[in-house]
Parts: C-alpha cells; structure tokens; sequence
C-alpha cells in the first residue's frame, strides 16, 4: 500500500459531517422516489396484471423471438460483465505496484487522461468480440440494415464521448481534491447532482445529433391527430420529430427528450413507414410519448437521478475518506502509479455503479412506463390499436417475450410486451 502519502491528503473531509449528509441525502432520495414514482398506474386497488405470452403471440413469434434470443446467447452479458471487469483489473494490477510507486512525476494531468484512455481502450477491445457478435446477430434477423463501416463508425463515436465524458470527470475529481481537499466530495456530489440535470436537457442537442439527423414531422392528417391529442391532453403545441432510424436498423421506436426549451417528441422514421395503412397504431405510440411529456417524465426522471448522484457521491466520498479508502484514493499524489490506481477506482466504482441501482432504477422505469401506456388508452380510448402496436412493435423489435426475473430486474426499462397487453385489457375492464 501506499505507504508515503504526501502532507495535503491529511487534511481530509470530516467523516462525520459526511456521515450525516449521506445519511441525510439517501434519506431524501427515497423520498423522492416514493413520491415521483407512479406506484399504481392503473389506480391502487386495482386487480394484478396478469401477462399471457400465448393468448398475446403466435407460437411461430414466439419462436422466432426465442430463436433471435438463443442466437445472441450468453455474449451481451459477457461483454457486459467484461466492460465493468477491465478498471477493476487495472485497479489490482496498478495495485500491486503500490509501495513501489516511483518517483513524482510532474505530468500528473498527462497521466490522468492517459489512463482513463487506456482504460477505456482496452474496455473496447476486449468487447469488441461480443459487440460484434451482436452486430451480426442483428443483420441476420434483419433488424440491423448498417454495414460494418457505419457499425464501427457509431461505436467510435460513442467511445469518444463516453471517454471524454468520462476523462472530464476524473479530471474534475482530481482538481476538486486538491482546490477543496476538505469539502470535495459536497462540491463533487453537488456537480454530480447539477450535471445529471445540464446533461438530460443537452441530450437532445449534443448527443442525438451525433448519431441521426431529425426532421419536423411533414405536415398531413398524422400531424393533425398529434396535435389535437395533444391539445385534448391540454398540452400546448408540441415539437415532434422524426428520426433517420431507418438507415441503421428496421426497428421501431419513438422517445422523449430533453427539459424545457430541448424537450421533443422523437418518432422514428420506421414508425412512419406504414403510418398510412395504421394510423391507430401510430397514434397509440404517440399517445404514449404525450403520457411521458404530460406527466413530465424527462423531468422527473432527471430529478430522481439527480438525487441519486447527489447521495452516490456523497457515499462514495466518505467509503474514500476513510482511513482504507485514502490508501487506495490518492488524487493527490505525484507518483504515477498511484494516480493510476485512483483513476482506476474511480473508473472501477462509477462502471459498477448504473448495476448495483439498476433493480430500483429499472423497477421506476418500469412504472413509469407502464403509466405513460395508461395515459395513451386515456387519451385514444383505442385498446385495439394499442394492443396491436405492442405486438407489432415486438414482433418487428424481436423484444424479449418472456424474459427471465433478472433480466427484468437489472436490463427492463419497459415491461414485456405480454404484460402491457394484459394491462391494456385491465384497464379496458375497470373501465366497464
Ligand atoms: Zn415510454
């Protein structure tokens, strides 16, 4: 272990006034959950869902789901667990190294940025297996219409931002230590909180560009429905437009994003494709997206990950305050392997983390979901047409028909498609 640690880690936060923030935060985060999460979409009291893949599918989809599922196998999660696996290697290899952690070095930014990249690379490449695999498995099924070139050219680009995002942050870690070594993790926890915020409401503007180019909605009788349902949900005009999914994939889909001025309303362009022969169906999907605006989901999502970061930070900062974690958490440091073993924690914790929450996070999602489908049925009145939307939906998605309880657990933002079926006939029932 580090055995020489430089004079300005002594001057470290005061373990209990972080005690009782985090104490304090967690407390308020559940608090927020338990009032931002709709608990009963269908109302409390209402009789349980209960999902029939077989009275919602064919057995030849069914099938075909299952064989598109038995195809892609073990290997997303392998890749997965690899990606969350490569910082915590790096951390017990750098690790090992401590007690003999050289001389100081004075290109300690320089290091910083160059393990977070390497970290990073080698995140890729011992994924890159699986990814392709993936990949492939894809363009059988048909889902995928992307050759190999726009394939790599997406994952260079999402690796180049998340690297970025992610060298920024460990650069501002490190930078808050040493400017307020007593107080960091309250300044970190608090940047946490404010740039979960900035970076839901810049999503629309700095991401999605990157990755597909967005159109008004064309004005014609789809456009006239939106807004009139819109104007029935007593929703202002609403900006809707229309994503170029169709040169990457044939799936279907439609999302909200963005707070305030960004906020919009995305359809894909497959969704339009046949909008002409089912205009109910289209309809239902944009219902849905109306339920999310209407119930200000972006923002209420945003606020409870908010209040999540502002608690994970603060709980991360006293487990790095403490006597064992300021062994490991050294940003101070001049040595280089040190400064790597601390990139490599951080990197370690903030790769773990997004799987740890993910049973909460996913269960709110989930309800989140399952209340923006009520809202559509409230707004359409059109069960048919909904149903038939989740099961084209699926049927094109080839989504999961009968996923696993931790598949549901950790990876379902949405319910399965079974189960919104069976929760549109409920709530067709307590309508009687
Ligand atoms: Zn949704």
């Amino acid at each position: 272990m580090n055995r020489s640690l430089p004079a300005t880690v002594a001057v470290r936060p005061s373990l209990r006034a972080l005690g009782v923030a985090t104490a304090l935060s967690a407390a308020g985060f559940a608090v927020v959950v338990y009032l931002l999460t709709p608990w009963h979409p269908l109302g409390a009291g209402a009789p349980p869902v209960r999902p029939d893949v077989h009275t919602s599918f064919t057995p030849g989809q069914i099938a075909r789901a299952a064989d598109f599922r038995g195809r892609l196998g073990p290997w997303p999660y392998v890749g997965l667990v690899l990606h969350v696996l490569v910082p915590w290697v790096a951390l017990w290899l750098a690790g090992r190294r401590a007690g003999r952690d050289g001389a100081a070095t004075r290109w300690r930014w320089p290091t910083v940025v160059a393990t977070v990249v390497v970290i990073a690379l080698v995140q890729w490449v011992v994924t890159a297996p699986t990814a392709i695999h993936e990949q492939q498995v894809l363009r059988d099924f048909g889902i995928s219409r992307q050759g190999w070139a726009g394939w790599a050219r997406d994952q260079a680009v999402s690796w180049v931002m998340s690297t970025g995002v992610a060298v920024v942050g460990v650069l501002v870690l490190f930078w808050l230590v040493r400017r307020v070594p007593r107080r960091w993790p309250f300044a970190a926890a608090v940047a946490a909180a404010v740039l979960t915020v900035l970076g839901s409401a810049a999503y629309p503007v700095l991401v999605e560009p990157a990755f597909n180019t967005f159109r008004p909605l064309p004005r014609g009788p789809l456009t006239t429905a939106i807004q009139e349902l819109a104007h029935r949900d007593g929703l202002g005009p609403i900006n809707v437009v229309v994503a170029d999914a169709s040169r990457r994939t044939t799936g279907e889909n439609a999302h909200v994003s963005g707070l305030g001025a960004t906020r919009r309303v995305v359809i894909d362009d497959t969704v339009l494709h046949r909008a002409g022969q089912r205009q109910g169906e289209v309809l239902a999907i944009v219902a849905h997206e109306l339920g999310h605006v209407e119930d200000h989901d972006v923002a209420r999502g945003t606020a409870i990950g908010a209040a999540g970061a502002l608690t994970g930070v603060l709980a991360l900062g006293l487990l790095l305050s403490t006597r064992r974690g300021r062994r490991w958490f050294v940003p101070t440091s001049r040595r280089p392997a040190a400064v790597a073993r601390t990139c490599a924690l951080v990197l370690a914790i903030a790769a773990t983390a997004p799987y740890v929450v993910a049973p909460l996070s996913m269960a709110v999602s989930r309800k989140i979901e399952a209340t923006a489908d009520v809202r559509a049925l409230q707004a359409t009145h059109d069960v048919p047409a909904f149903v038939q939307m989740q099961r084209d939906l699926a049927v094109t998605n080839l989504s999961d028909l009968t996923p696993a309880w931790w598949q549901t657990w950790w990876f379902a933002s949405h319910p399965s498609p079974p189960w919104r079926i069976a929760q549109a006939h409920s709530w067709q029932q307590l309508q009687r």
